[in-house]
């Protein structure tokens, strides 16, 4: 994949920082649209935050939707996102929202053209039909397909390639300068510069400066999202919105020592069709292995775990919080790591409907023998507190007080270790229906456009499928504005 360093310094039409999903769709779509795209990744390999995702992508009036029946518009789409949480996204930046429902189906059947193999649609409430589509088998594959689509229309992906600073000329942005094993590159840029450099969830002292304190705290999944193109707009003048908004932070299991089987498969592109086929006529009970599999390995645990008595304490064994409302603070507990504690009533009730520890909605569910089977590396068993403290490796005596406080009876079950996690940050820079960066006046900065994590201009995005969604729509839209710009400024 590495490509051969370019002399210095090197032009092209278009420049994209940035080879996760949003990227790899602008360089894609740029140069289905005939111009030449050089592509810039910090990481030695592509992928970014949407190569470690499940992989969701949602949207209204697909292919997918019209097979299985459903009939869907744009306007209930937008409602639908809103409904997620109507006193925040009510009138967030409405005119983004409007461009990912418009364009969301166009761009899951572009996918799709790629050789992307998707499954669905399945529910989601409060989407009112079913619009979440799933990427089979991994969320790699989005990145193997769109990747082989760039080698074929010739663009240049520089790894281990990251956008330092910005170039101007004349007040328009013309390019970037990249750090690279063999030196500063400057990279120009005729038709216009993309960022698409993801989120800040991985910058701590973004995180300290604009998130709630309990948020900042947490551990990033991804900890090379450093907001690096937020800091290079704001550098030539771009606004940032709604930095201060996260959808967390939530409870993670850490991943199993040996990936499961599903995180696994290749992304050969026969073998995704194969098994999209398959996963499409398959009665939903031999696929529920696969889909609980995945659930145990990526999901959160319920917090009707602990409306139901469950407790959550520290690396020390000791309670800190009020675990009914408040488990985002062990962010500030030692390494944001702890464990839940319940007794053999709470096991039970979380081993049958409608109790499930952690759901994939209208797909499949995992109960706590799922987690007991498929993760024994997170489930533990005792019949006293000090048994416990000593399996877990926490103080017996802190532990023992937890337990008596709760009013846990043997048996005793703990699952973890349990850590504070940030998936995504939601603010990024402001930009308009056309993708260019605006300044704090809401004026375009010429040349600079920005697409997904990084550009999501105020539009927050709960639910699932909301994200993959716009960083695949941004790109690809971006891609196609920029040439036509390009093609009405040669008919001029
Ligand atoms: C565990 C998890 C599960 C998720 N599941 C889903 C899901 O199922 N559905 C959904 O919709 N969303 C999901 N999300 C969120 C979603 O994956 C992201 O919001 C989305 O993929 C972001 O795409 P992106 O292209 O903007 O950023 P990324 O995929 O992070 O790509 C950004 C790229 O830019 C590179 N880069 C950064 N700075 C520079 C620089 N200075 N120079 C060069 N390169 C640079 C990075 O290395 C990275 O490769 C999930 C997130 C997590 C963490």
């Amino acid at each position: 994949m590495t490509r051969d360093l370019p002399a210095v310094p090197c032009s092209s039409d278009v420049l994209v920082i940035g080879g996760g999903g949003s990227g790899l769709a602008a360089a894609v779509s740029a140069a289905q649209h005939g111009a030449r795209v050089l592509l810039a990744e910090k990481q030695p390999r592509l992928g970014g935050t949407t190569a470690l995702s499940v992989g969701s992508i949602t949207a209204a009036g697909t292919r997918l939707q019209t097979r299985a029946g459903i009939r869907d518009s744009v306007e209930d789409f937008i409602a639908d996102m809103v409904a997620f949480k109507p006193d925040l996204l009510t009138g967030d930046a409405p005119e983004l929202r409007e461009l990912l429902a418009r364009e969301s189906a166009a761009t899951v059947d572009w996918l799709e053209s790629l050789g992307v193999a998707l499954v669905g649609p399945y529910p989601e409430p409060p989407h009112r039909v079913p619009r979440m589509h799933n990427v089979v088998p991994n969320s790699r594959s989005y990145i193997a397909r769109l990747a082989e689509a760039a080698r074929r229309l010739g663009v240049r992906i520089l790894l281990s390639a990251e956008a330092t600073e910005l170039v101007r000329t004349g007040g328009r942005v013309t390019g970037a300068v990249l750090r690279t094993p063999g030196g500063p590159v400057t990279v120009t840029a005729r038709l216009g510069v993309v960022l698409a450099s993801g989120d800040f969830s991985g910058n701590a002292s973004m995180r300290r400066a604009h998130l709630p304190a309990e948020a900042a705290a947490a551990l990033p999944i991804n900890q090379h999202a450093t907001g690096d193109g937020h800091r290079l707009g704001a550098a030539v003048g771009a606004a940032w919105r709604r930095m201060e908004v996260t959808f967390g932070p939530q409870l993670r299991f850490p991943p199993p020592r040996r990936p499961g089987l599903v995180s696994r498969l290749p992304t050969w592109r026969w073998l995704c069709q194969v098994e999209a086929f398959l996963v499409q006529r398959l009665p939903a009970a031999a696929l529920r292995p696969f889909v609980k599999s995945l659930l145990i390995t990526h999901t959160s645990p319920t917090s009707a775990l602990f409306a139901s008595g469950a407790l959550l304490v520290n690396s020390a064994g000791a309670r800190f919080c009020d675990e009914r409302t408040s488990v985002g603070a062990l962010s500030s507990q030692d390494g944001a790591r702890g464990f839940i504690i319940f007794d053999g009533r709470v096991a039970e009730k979380f081993n049958s409907p409608p109790n499930a520890i952690s759901t994939a909605p209208g797909i499949a569910f995992a109960y706590f023998d799922d987690y007991r089977r498929g993760r024994p590396d997170l489930v533990y068993q005792a019949s006293t507190a000090s048994e416990l403290a000593t399996k877990i490796g926490v103080d017996a005596g802190k532990l023992s007080e937890a337990v008596h406080e709760g009013g846990l009876q043997p048996p005793l079950y703990a699952m973890g270790p349990v850590y504070s996690m940030l998936t995504v940050t939601e603010g990024g820079l402001a930009v308009d229906r056309e993708l260019r960066v605006l300044d704090e006046h809401g004026e375009p900065i010429p040349g600079l456009y920005a697409v997904g994590g990084v550009a999501q201009g105020g539009m927050l995005l709960l639910g699932h499928g909301h994200h993959i969604a716009w960083a695949m729509t941004s790109g690809r839209v971006v891609g196609q504005l920029l040439c036509l710009t390009r093609d009405r400024t040669r008919r001029r």
